[in-house]
């Protein structure tokens, strides 16, 4: 079964670090926006494409009203059929109260993914996030009070006065919450983004303060139960996230919506970022990305960033025996310095390994070519 993604590209004030695409919130463009993602989802009716997990990204996906929403969750369910299905919201705490987290279990959603950032409201202040930590503690609550059992909870890595004492703080503090999966990522400085100058770059992590925040948040996160089982992400036993399993597995996706991506029918393609013409189009407007990507090839890159890691007989079936001779000794090389772990077969990369994992990754697909 595939997965489905839907990008809903709105939010009420572009955060200064972020590179994602999305435009100002109005109420008009959203239930236009809407009824052309359905408009969209409905093309694929009548295939017996089924799907069992259905994600709204953003973005804001909580500014959608619980009727949107649904509409677009009854709009799958037709099409996809949704059975036992997964149905997460991405939400900012501000954007939400009792009636329309109830609202939104209704119609269906049964995950929650907060964007929480922070504990400290000063580092919440430099993210420019519209929340603070009292709002995002009483969203949680309220989300698990009208019944919602699993709850994600982001964090970031990283912000103005950072250091190891403050992220376990942040950390301790979620885990104090009802949640049941956090994810945490590495503050990053995109081109091009307000954050992108001196100043503020002179005010966030180095890169070896970020290697000691990360590596105290994972043992952090461990000690309370939160296992590693992706480079940013962490769950209580039962609670890894489905949807986004599907992506470092190399399973299919379809995804609609304005800067959506999807991996269907052995293609990598994504709709545009436009809003307006995705409103407009008859049909979502769709560049190829990626023709054929080499599935060998991806199985080492994706595979490597789930701690349960790649398996040497897969190597062999996708590539050979001497490929698979390779890629052991480099990673045995590796793991003499603690980078990488080599057991039954298996090849995974530890904590500290995720730390440098682009370099990793990229030097064992080259000594298996
Ligand atoms: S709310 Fe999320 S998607 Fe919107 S600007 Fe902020 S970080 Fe980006």
């Amino acid at each position: 079964m595939i997965g489905i993604y839907v990008h809903v590209p709105f939010c009420l004030r572009k955060c200064p670090y972020c590179a994602f695409y999305s435009v100002k919130f109005d109420e008009v463009t959203a239930q236009r926006y809407t009824e052309a993602v359905c408009r969209n989802i409905e093309v694929y009716a009548g295939r017996g494409i089924t799907a069992d997990t259905l994600y709204f990204g953003g973005g804001t996906p909580s500014l959608l009203t619980a009727e949107q929403t649904g509409s677009i969750v009854e709009k799958c369910r037709q099409v996809f059929l949704l059975d036992a299905a997964e149905i997460t919201l991405e939400a900012n705490p501000c954007t939400v109260d009792e009636n329309k987290l109830n609202a939104l279990r209704q119609v269906g959603v049964n995950r929650l993914s907060f964007g929480i950032q922070s504990a400290d409201n000063s580092r919440l202040g430099f993210l420019g996030r519209l929340h603070d930590y009292e709002t995002a503690v009483s969203a949680v609550e309220t989300a698990a009070k009208v019944g919602f059992d699993n709850i994600s909870g982001d964090i970031m890595l990283g912000a103005a006065g950072e250091d190891c004492g403050s992220i376990r703080e942040t950390v301790r503090s979620l885990c104090s919450l009802p949640l049941k999966h956090i994810s945490a990522y590495m503050l990053k400085i995109e081109e091009g983004t307000p954050f992108d100058n001196d100043k503020v770059k002179s005010m966030t992590a180095d890169d070896d303060l970020m290697s000691d925040l990360y590596l105290a948040a994972v043992d952090e996160l461990e000690s309370h139960g939160f296992r590693q089982y992706e480079i940013s992400n962490f769950a209580l036993e039962g609670y890894q996230s489905r949807h986004n399993n599907k992506y470092w597995l190399g399973e299919e996706y379809l995804g609609f919506g304005a800067a959506a991506h999807s991996f269907f029918g052995g293609k990598r393609s994504c709709c545009p970022s436009d809003v307006q013409r995705f409103i407009e189009s008859p049909v979502q407007p769709c560049e190829v990305t990626e023709e054929s990507p080499d599935a060998a090839e991806e199985y080492i890159l994706l595979g490597l960033r789930l701690s349960k890691g790649i398996s040497l007989d897969r190597i062999e079936e996708l590539f050979s025996a001497d490929a698979a001779a390779r890629l052991l000794r480099l990673a045995e090389t590796y793991s003499k310095y603690g980078l990488v772990v080599v057991c039954d077969g298996v090849i995974s990369l530890t904590t500290k390994g995720f730390l440098v994992s682009n370099s990793i990754i990229s030097e064992l697909i080259d000594a298996v070519q």
